[in-house]
């Protein structure tokens, strides 16, 4: 049996924003396996299977589409964005980690796709147009003062700073104080994008800066971008306005 697995990035939402790689792959494979939501954007064949699970099973998840490549089957484990980012490519090497006699020999790969951070970028401008650095808000699996201090270094060191996991509907409080943190940090007339639903039908961006933001706006589908010090902005009618990381400093 020449089974597979394929860690497949479905992009930020919509369809035209995954990558050919990545629809031939979810074409070809006998078994679709992810988190429900991101399996809803599928539209799978009757002779398909389809294993959802839920949020934070991401270990299970990925021992169960491992065990089914095992047996034979094209899987594709789906994820939204970029797989790789703060998304279940990690997970599916910590299941191989934990019994490589057995998975080391799988044929397993990794297809990228377009993370948030880049659709949102995209829709501003340039503005990751020169360093930049992306930070997970998550504290589900790493301790906050961890987080705290990966904003605090990152917000000294100059970069913009992609927040991604901001809030839930479980974790409210994080972005509240990751603002605090960068607020004691980085000058208030900074640069602040809360970039939500990008792709989608309801998208919205929201161009402000760090004194005037409203944590409270980024919702778990929000990339707050925290723009760098060489960031430029030009307004324009009607439309967010263009910001741009100059090339120097
Ligand atoms: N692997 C994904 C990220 C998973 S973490 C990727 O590469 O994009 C989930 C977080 O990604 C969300 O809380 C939000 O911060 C961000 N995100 C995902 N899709 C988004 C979208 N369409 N618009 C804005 N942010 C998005």
């Amino acid at each position: 049996m020449s089974g597979w697995l394929k860690v497949v990035g479905l992009g930020p939402g919509p369809d035209r924003w995954v990558t050919p790689e990545g629809r031939d792959a979810l074409e070809a494979a006998s078994d679709l396996v992810g988190y429900g939501p991101y399996l809803a954007r599928l539209s799978p064949r009757p002779d398909q299977r389809v294993h959802a699970s839920d949020n934070r099973e991401e270990l299970a998840r990925a021992t169960h589409a491992l065990a089914l490549c095992a047996e034979g089957a094209r899987v594709a484990v789906v994820s939204g964005g970029d797989p790789g980012v703060f998304a279940m490519a990690a997970a599916v090497f910590e299941a191989v980690d934990r019994d490589p006699a057995r998975l080391l020999a799988l044929d397993v790969s990794v297809l990228p796709g377009v993370t948030a951070m880049l659709a949102a970028a995209a829709r501003l401008g340039a503005p990751l147009g020169n360093d930049f650095c992306a930070i997970n808000l998550s504290d589900n699996l790493k301790p906050w003062g961890v987080i705290a201090q990966r904003l605090e270094s990152a917000a000294r060191a100059d970069f913009a700073i992609a927040l991604y996991n901001p809030a839930s509907r479980a974790r409210v409080t994080q972005i509240h104080d990751a603002f605090a943190v960068l607020r004691r940090c980085i000058p208030g007339e900074r640069l602040v994008v809360f970039a939500q639903s990008i792709g989608r039908a309801d998208e919205q961006i929201t161009v402000t800066s760090l004194a005037e933001a409203k944590p409270g706006l980024a919702d778990m589908r929000t990339l707050v971008l925290i723009c760098a010090s060489n960031t430029r902005r030009i307004d324009r009618p009607e439309h967010p306005p263009w910001l741009y990381a100059s090339r120097r400093l």
